[in-house]
């Protein structure tokens, strides 16, 4: 299925307008065939294309939609902010409600600062690492993504190895290669920048092992580095206090954006009191970083995801999605692999290194009415309820029919 007539129209003028048609993750190049590039409009977990196609959405705008599209209480108190003022001279009092918001619900926060993008977060993050001890080395797992800066975008075009130059590598879930890059940075040894679990792009999802999360937290302690979570993606998602709480490991700084504001645009920085100087210290700001009414809409979204017990409600519905296509691959004869934690699922083919088949599958939901992804993790909402899930398994099923069929 090719994509419909506005959509082509629009990717052609798009082509012209701007450079590659898109930027980075979104473009619609690398996505199965007949997923549109444009979209005009979302509601709860339905989103519809420009051509004004339906889907239920399992992507949730790469993880931003925590509550679902337009959320009525937060855009609510989003508008009234709007009405109010939003970027003014300085910031509006929902500032300071929201940094007490945030430092009393994540566990390890002892301060709260607001940026725009994850980039944002995790860039500030580093900085106050490296302010507090002048130290230059930053750990960070191969494969891991934590913005499109130039020390940490993924691709290396445009970028100079200076860059790059105080970066080292550690394998996710490794204590030994660990402790050997902490061992190459030894003393200019600044921060730990982990996720909260494996999400790289294109492989099965890993949890932290818990001796992994321990031994981050010990060699930080030990060396006086500072652990970084970036909880951009996962953040909001697993656990309101910070998605280590459950293992029992607290990070020194932590990066927020995505879920926080449930599709405002906002980051957070949160820390602990031996780096608020360090923080306090650095130079970091941005003409839109005072937005009060993303704000006004963080403060909705914290308060209702945990009215609503958020958390658990998008892991059942997580559970459930899961539950019915094991089954579903099971009685195709489909061996599949589904990894992380079930509300930020993850769907692999067996023997399918070029995701040929993730696509195939793919292709065949979208013109059953659901987007998914082949590659890259999904996202649940609190907006998805069991007859979404339903549906949207009456729909995979018949995309495992058409995998089936192209295996032959
Ligand atoms: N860190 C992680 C783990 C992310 O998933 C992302 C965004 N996909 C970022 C950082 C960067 O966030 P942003 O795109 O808002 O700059």
């Amino acid at each position: 299925g090719a994509p419909a007539e506005s959509d082509l129209t629009l990717r052609a003028r798009a082509a012209r307008a701007i450079p590659g048609g898109l930027w980075g993750h979104m473009r619609a190049q690398g996505l199965p065939p007949g997923y549109p590039q444009f979209f005009s409009r979302a509601d709860g977990c339905k989103i519809w294309d420009a051509d004004g196609r339906e889907y239920l959405d399992f992507m949730c705008s790469w993880g931003p939609i925590v509550l679902g599209h337009h959320d009525p209480d937060v855009e609510a108190a989003a508008d009234a902010q709007r009405r109010a003022g939003d970027v003014m001279n300085g910031p509006a009092p929902v500032l300071v409600e929201l940094a007490e918001l945030m430092t009393r619900q994540v566990a390890h926060a002892d301060w709260t600062m607001f940026a725009k993008n994850g980039t944002d977060a995790t860039t500030v993050c580093v900085t106050v690492a490296r302010a507090a001890g002048g130290r230059r080395k930053v750990l960070v797992a191969r494969g891991a993504y934590h913005g499109a800066a130039p020390w940490c975008t993924p691709s290396l075009v445009g970028v100079t190895a200076e860059d790059r130059a105080h970066l080292l590598h550690y394998r996710y879930n490794d204590v030994a290669s660990l402790e050997e890059a902490a061992a190459q940075a030894g003393e200019d040894l600044a921060a730990v920048l982990v996720s909260p679990f494996r999400h790289d792009y294109g492989v099965d999802q890993e949890l932290a092992d818990p001796g992994f999360a321990q031994a981050v937290r010990r060699l930080c302690d030990r060396t006086g580095a500072a652990l970084i979570l970036d909880e951009v993606r996962a953040g909001m998602r697993l656990d309101l206090a910070g998605s280590w709480e459950p293992l029992g490991v607290r990070p020194d700084l932590a990066a927020w954006s995505k879920a926080i504001a449930n599709g405002h645009a906002l980051a957070a920085v949160t820390g602990a009191e031996r780096l608020r100087e360090a923080a306090s210290s650095i130079y970091a700001t941005g003409s839109f970083w005072c937005g009060a009414a993303s704000m006004a809409a963080a403060v909705a979204t914290l308060r209702k995801l945990q009215a609503v017990d958020g958390v658990a409600r998008m892991r059942a519905m997580g559970e459930r999605l899961r539950d019915g296509l094991a089954g579903q691959a099971r009685a195709h004869g489909i061996g599949i692999r589904q990894t992380g934690p079930a509300q930020m699922p993850m769907l692999l083919f067996d023997d399918d290194p070029q995701a040929e088949l993730g696509a195939a599958f793919c292709a065949e939901a979208l013109r059953q009415g659901v987007y998914l992804h082949h590659r890259h993790n999904m996202f649940l909402s609190v907006a998805h309820r069991p007859e979404d899930i339903d549906r949207a398994l009456e729909a995979t099923d018949r995309a495992f029919s058409a995998v089936a069929a192209l295996r032959g």
